[in-house]
C-alpha cells in the first residue's frame, strides 16, 4: 500500500525540473507531504561510488510508534553484487529496501555504505548513489525523451540513450514511428508492462546510481517479459550494485546472494543452490512456488509463477 508514495518521494528531487518542463504534478506534492524526515548530520560527507559493501548491523526498526517490524537484521551485500530480498508477504522486505536509503532510521543498529554510518553521508549524495524502480510507474504525458530525462539539463541525448539500450528499451523506441519523440499518452496505458518498466528503469539508470534497488518490479508482468528484465540486470551488475524485492523465486536463481526474511529478520542467506540444499524456508518457498516436490522433480524443474 505504500508503494505510490514512494515512487514519488523518490521523484522529489526531480520535482522542480519536472515542474519547469511543464508537466503537471498534483498527486505528487500531495505525496511529498508525508515524506518522512531524517535529520542530516551536522558535518554531512558526500561518498563517491560505493565500493566496498552495503551492510545492516543488528538492525531493529518499526514506524512511527508502533511494533517492532525489522528484528536484529542483519545483512552484507559486496559492491558488484546482485542480491535478491525474498520471503512471505509483509516479512519487512520493502521496509528494510527503504532503511537501505535511509528513509527511517533504525531503532537499533546501524546502516552503512563502505563502513560509513547512513547517518553521516548527505542525503543529496545518497539520492545520487541510489536509484529505485518499482512495480508500480510513473510515466507522463510528455514525449518519450522527456519521460527519461525528466528535465534534467545535465544529461545528454548520448547519455539517454545509452540508458535505454542499458534498459533494452532502444530499440523499440527506435521502431516507433517518432523514436524519442514519440508522445506517451494516458500515462503509458498503451504500453506494455514490459517497456512501462524498462522506460522507467532508463530513467533511473541514466541517473548513473551505484547500487539500483528494485521493489516487486516484475511482478505483474508475464514470464518472457520478466525473464527479458532479468537479462537487463544481469548485464548491469558488477558496475552496479542491484538488491531485487522479489516474489517471484525463478527471478533470482543466478542472483549472487539471497535474503530470506521472515518476520522482520533475515532468516537463511546464499546462493539458490546452497539455500535449496537446507531444508529452510526458502526450500519451503520454492516448493510451494513449483507446486510440486522439488526431490521428485530435481531442481532445474519448471516452475509456474504465480
Ligand atoms: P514486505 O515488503 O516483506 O511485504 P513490508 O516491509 O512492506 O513487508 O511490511 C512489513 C510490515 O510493516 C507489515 O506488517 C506492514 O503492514 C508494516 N508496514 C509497512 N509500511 C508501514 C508504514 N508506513 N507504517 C506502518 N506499518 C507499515
Ligand atoms: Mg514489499
Amino acid at each position: 500500500f505504500l508503494s505510490v508514495g514512494q515512487s514519488v518521494f523518490h521523484l522529489s528531487f526531480l520535482i522542480p525540473n519536472i515542474i519547469e518542463s511543464g508537466v503537471s504534478f498534483e498527486r505528487v506534492n500531495q505525496v511529498l507531504e508525508d515524506r518522512p524526515a531524517v535529520a542530516e548530520a551536522d558535518h554531512p560527507v558526500d561518498i563517491p561510488s560505493i565500493s566496498s559493501h552495503i551492510r545492516m548491523d543488528e538492525v531493529t526498526f518499526g514506524y512511527a510508534d508502533g511494533p517492532d517490524i525489522l528484528k536484529h537484521a542483519s545483512l552484507y551485500i559486496p559492491a558488484g553484487s546482485f542480491a535478491a530480498f525474498v520471503g512471505p508477504s509483509g516479512s519487512g522486505k520493502s521496509t528494510a529496501l527503504q532503511l537501505l536509503q535511509r528513509f527511517y532510521d533504525p531503532r537499533q543498529g546501524r546502516v552503512t555504505i563502505d563502513d560509513l554510518d547512513l547517518k553521516q553521508i548527505s542525503e543529496k549524495s545518497l539520492r545520487e548513489q541510489m536509484g529505485i524502480v518499482f512495480q508500480d510507474t510513473f510515466l507522463f504525458n510528455v514525449t518519450v525523451k522527456e519521460n527519461i530525462m525528466l528535465g534534467n539539463r545535465n544529461l545528454t541525448e548520448v547519455d539517454m540513450v545509452a540508458a535505454a539500450k542499458a534498459a533494452n528499451m532502444h530499440e523499440t523506441i527506435m521502431s516507433w514511428p517518432q523514436g524519442y519523440d514519440t508522445p506517451i499518452l494516458q500515462e503509458g496505458a498503451s504500453l506494455s508492462g514490459g517497456q512501462r518498466q524498462r522506460l522507467s528503469i532508463a530513467r533511473t539508470l541514466l541517473r548513473k546510481p551505484s547500487i539500483l534497488l528494485l521493489d516487486e518490479v516484475t511482478s505483474a508482468l508475464d514470464p518472457a517479459t520478466e525473464a527479458d528484465i532479468n537479462r537487463t540486470l544481469e548485464q548491469l551488475k558488477g558496475n552496479t550494485t542491484i538488491v531485487s524485492v522479489t516474489h517471484r523465486l525463478s527471478s533470482i536463481v543466478h542472483a549472487d546472494l539471497i535474503f530470506v526474511y521472515e518476520d522482520g529478520q533475515v532468516v537463511e542467506v546464499g546462493s539458490h543452490e546452497e539455500l535449496l540444499s537446507r531444508e529452510g524456508l526458502y526450500r519451503e518457498m520454492w516448493e510451494k512456488q513449483a507446486g510440486f516436490s522439488l526431490s521428485q522433480d530435481g531442481l532445474h524443474a519448471r516452475v509456474d509463477v504465480n
